[in-house]
C-alpha cells in the first residue's frame, strides 16, 4: 500500500482516537477488529468496514483482529471462513498471526454467564419464543416480567447446568439477562443471552456445545477478552450500545472497549444485504458468490477490479454517521482511474470482420514493436504480427458514412490501423443474403507508425492479424440490477424483478493478439477502444480462453442517470466527477 494511501484524512472516529491518545486512555494502544459472521461471502459494504478497521490500526501502528463472530452454527460454514480470509488478504490487509473465533471463548463466555447468575443478574426462562416476544412490550408500552424472573440463584445454576448437559429440548428454555422490562430501550428488556441448539455441528467446535450465546452477549465480551480499544460497528447497533456497556460494567471486565457507530454503505444498482445475496446464489440467479456481477469481494476480484481501486473507493466515500447511498459510478470511476494508469494495452477484436490487404505481398509478414502503455514507458513494449489478412471490428466499418462525425472506415475511405498502416477500402464482399463478409483493402507502405506530413486520416481503428489471432470467448458484464435501489424500490416490486436481464452477454468468437496467450488470470488489460478485460480465473478448468470485461472505457450509465436525475428519480444523489480516458 502506498504512503499516500495510508496517510488518510481524518474522520470523526480518528478524531476520537486522537483524543484518546492525547489523554493516554488505553495506554496509547489502538486495537480494532473486523468481526464477520461466516454465513456468506464479504461484499463491498464489508470492504468499507475492513478499510476502516485495518486502516485505523495501520495508521496508528496498532493492530486489527480478524474475528469470526461464529455463534450461529445453523447458517455458518467453513467455506465462508476460508473465503473471508482470502478476501481480506486480497484487499491488502494483514491480521497478524492467526484469526480469532468467538467460539474460542465459548467456555469463558459460559463462565461469565454463570457469574451473572450468581450475581442475580441472569435467569433461566421457560417462556416460548412467542411468549418472550409478547412479554417484551412495544416501543410505546413497557414489557412485563417473565413469571420465571424471580427464580433463585441455586435453581438457575442447576437449570443452566442441565441446559449445558443437554437435558432440555431446543426452544424450551433460554438464559436471559435480568435488566429492566420497562426500559425505553427494548434491547435492555431482559435480552436472551443463551439458547439451546441440539443437532447442529459447529464448524469450529463440532458437537461440543448444545448451548450457543447470543450476538450481543458474545460480541462485547469477545472485544474485552481480546483487549480491543475501539469497537467500530454500523449504526444499527447504536441502540445496542447500552447493552454492550451493561454486560461489561456488570461483569467488571478489565478492558472496556468503546463502541462507536458509523453508517452502512449502500451502493446503487446492487445489494449489500448478505441474506439477499445468499438468495441470488441459492436460487441460481447468478453463477455463484464470485459471479463477476456480484458486489462481493470475490466477484469483484474475478471481474478484475484492482484491490487498490476498492480501497480508494472506501477512502472517497469516507466514514460518517449519516446514511449514504453511493452511486455505482463512484466505484466504477475508481476502477477506471486505477486501470487507466496501470493496465497494459492490447488489441482484440470482439465482432470480427475479415480484411484482406491486397497490396501487401502474399506470404509475407512483419513484427511491429508497440508500447504497452501510451503514457508510461516503464511498462515496456511488445511485438505484434502484421500480415495480409486481418480482422477489424464490424462496428468500425460502414458502407456509407452516416455523418461527418463517423471517423472509421467507409467504402472508398481511409483509416489508420492502430500502430500500423493507413489502409483504404477498395471493395466490399457480401454473401448471398447481402451481409458484408470481407473487405478488400490496400495499404500505404509509407505510413507505418506515424503519418507523413500532410497526410490526413480521420480515424484510428484496432485490428489483429488473422493467421496469428487467438480465439477467445469474451463475457461482457453490465450492472446486475436496472434499478438504483433494487431492494427498496417504491413500486412494491421484489428485488428479483429488478434484475437486469442483459447483465451478461457472451461473445463466443473474438480474436486476440497472440501475446495474450499467456495472460495471467486476473491480470487486467485494456483492449484498446473496447474496455478493460481480464482472463477469467475459472478458465483453467475449461479448455478455451475466456476473458471477462472488467469495465467499459466510459460510463455508459451516466446519460441514463442524468436523465433520471432530471425527472427526479434520483434527486439529491451526490454527483461525482467522471473522467474520460
Ligand atoms: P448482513 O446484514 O447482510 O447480514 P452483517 O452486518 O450482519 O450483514 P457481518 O458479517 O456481521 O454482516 O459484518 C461484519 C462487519 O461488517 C460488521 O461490523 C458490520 O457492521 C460490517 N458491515 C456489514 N455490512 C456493512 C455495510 N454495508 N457497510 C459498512 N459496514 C458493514
Ligand atoms: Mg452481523
Amino acid at each position: 500500500m502506498s504512503d499516500n494511501e495510508t496517510s488518510r484524512s481524518s474522520n470523526f472516529i480518528r478524531q476520537i482516537i486522537d483524543e484518546d491518545l492525547k489523554t493516554n486512555k488505553n495506554n496509547g494502544r489502538v486495537v480494532t477488529r473486523f468481526p464477520p459472521e461466516p454465513n456468506g461471502y464479504l461484499h463491498i459494504g464489508h470492504a468499507k468496514s475492513i478499510c476502516l478497521n485495518f486502516g485505523v490500526a495501520q495508521d496508528y501502528t496498532g493492530s486489527c483482529h480478524l474475528r469470526f463472530d461464529d455463534t450461529n452454527p445453523n447458517k455458518e460454514d467453513s467455506e465462508f471462513v476460508q473465503a473471508i480470509q482470502d478476501d481480506v488478504r486480497w484487499l491488502g490487509f494483514d491480521w497478524g498471526e492467526q484469526p480469532y473465533f468467538a467460539s474460542d471463548y465459548f467456555q469463558q463466555l459460559h463462565d461469565y454467564a454463570v457469574q451473572l447468575i450468581n450475581m442475580g443478574k441472569a435467569y433461566v426462562c421457560d417462556l416460548s419464543a412467542e411468549e418472550v416476544r409478547e412479554y417484551r412490550g412495544t416501543l410505546t408500552e413497557p414489557g412485563r416480567n417473565s413469571p420465571f424472573r424471580d427464580r433463585r440463584v441455586a435453581e438457575n445454576l442447576d437449570l443452566f447446568a442441565r441446559m449445558r448437559a443437554g437435558e432440555f429440548e431446543n426452544g424450551t428454555k433460554v438464559l436471559r439477562a435480568k435488566i429492566d422490562m420497562a426500559s425505553p430501550n427494548i434491547n435492555l428488556r431482559d435480552p436472551t443471552i443463551y439458547r439451546i441448539r441440539h443437532g447442529v455441528v459447529h464448524h469450529q467446535t463440532g458437537a461440543e456445545w448444545c448451548l450457543y450465546p447470543m450476538y450481543d452477549f458474545t460480541h462485547c465480551l469477545s472485544d474485552a477478552i481480546e483487549g480491543i480499544t475501539h469497537s467500530l460497528c454500523t449504526l444499527e447497533f447504536e441502540d445496542h450500545r447500552p447493552l454492550y456497556d451493561w454486560f461489561l460494567d456488570t461483569l467488571g471486565t478489565d478492558c472496556h472497549p468503546q463502541q462507536i457507530e458509523f453508517s452502512r454503505l449502500s451502493l446503487q444498482y446492487t445489494l449489500t444485504s448478505k441474506r439477499k445475496l445468499t438468495e441470488l446464489v441459492n436460487e441460481k440467479l447468478v453463477e455463484g458468490w464470485d459471479d463477476p456481477r456480484m458486489p462481493t469481494i470475490a466477484g469483484m476480484r474475478r471481474r478484475g477490479y484492482p484491490p487498490a481501486a476498492i480501497r480508494e473507493f472506501c477512502h472517497r466515500i469516507g466514514v460518517t454517521k449519516s446514511g449514504n447511498s453511493v452511486e455505482m459510478g463512484v466505484l466504477e470511476s475508481c476502477v477506471r482511474d486505477e486501470l487507466n494508469a496501470h493496465a497494459e494495452r492490447r488489441m482484440a477484436v470482439l465482432r470480427p470482420l475479415k480484411v484482406t490487404i491486397e497490396s501487401y505481398p502474399e506470404g509475407s509478414g512483419e513484427m511491429l514493436v508497440v508500447s504497452n502503455h501510451p503514457q508510461d514507458e516503464s511498462m515496456g513494449t511488445r511485438e505484434i504480427p502484421f500480415s495480409r489478412e486481418l480482422y477489424i471490428d464490424r462496428n468500425d466499418f460502414l458502407e456509407v458514412a452516416p455523418n461527418k462525425k463517423f471517423k472509421r472506415l467507409v467504402s472508398g475511405g481511409e483509416v489508420r490501423l492502430r500502430n500500423a498502416y493507413v489502409i483504404r477500402c477498395d471493395e466490399i464482399i457480401k454473401d448471398a443474403a447481402g451481409n458484408i463478409v470481407e473487405l478488400r483493402c490496400s495499404h500505404d507502405p509509407e505510413t507505418l507508425g506515424a503519418a507523413p506530413e500532410g497526410r490526413k486520416v480521420k480515424g484510428v481503428i484496432h485490428w489483429v492479424s488473422a493467421p496469428h489471432a487467438l480465439t477467445a470467448e469474451v463475457r461482457l458484464y453490465d450492472r446486475l440490477f436496472n434499478h438504483p435501489a433494487p431492494d427498496a424500490s417504491k413500486d412494491g416490486k421484489n428485488f428479483r424483478e429488478h434484475l437486469n436481464l442483459e447483465s451478461l452477454e457472451i461473445v463466443t468468437t473474438c480474436y486476440l493478439e497472440p501475446s495474450l496467450e499467456h495472460a495471467k488470470q486476473g491480470k487486467v488489460y485494456q483492449f484498446e477502444r473496447e474496455g478493460y478485460f481480464c482472463r477469467d480465473s475459472h478458465s483453467a478448468e475449461q479448455r478455451s480462453l475466456i476473458f471477462n470485461r472488467t469495465m467499459t472505457l466510459r460510463d455508459s450509465w451516466a446519460k441514463i442517470e442524468s436523465a433520471n436525475m432530471h425527472s427526479g428519480v434520483l434527486g439529491g444523489v451526490n454527483k461525482h466527477p467522471r473522467r474520460s480516458q
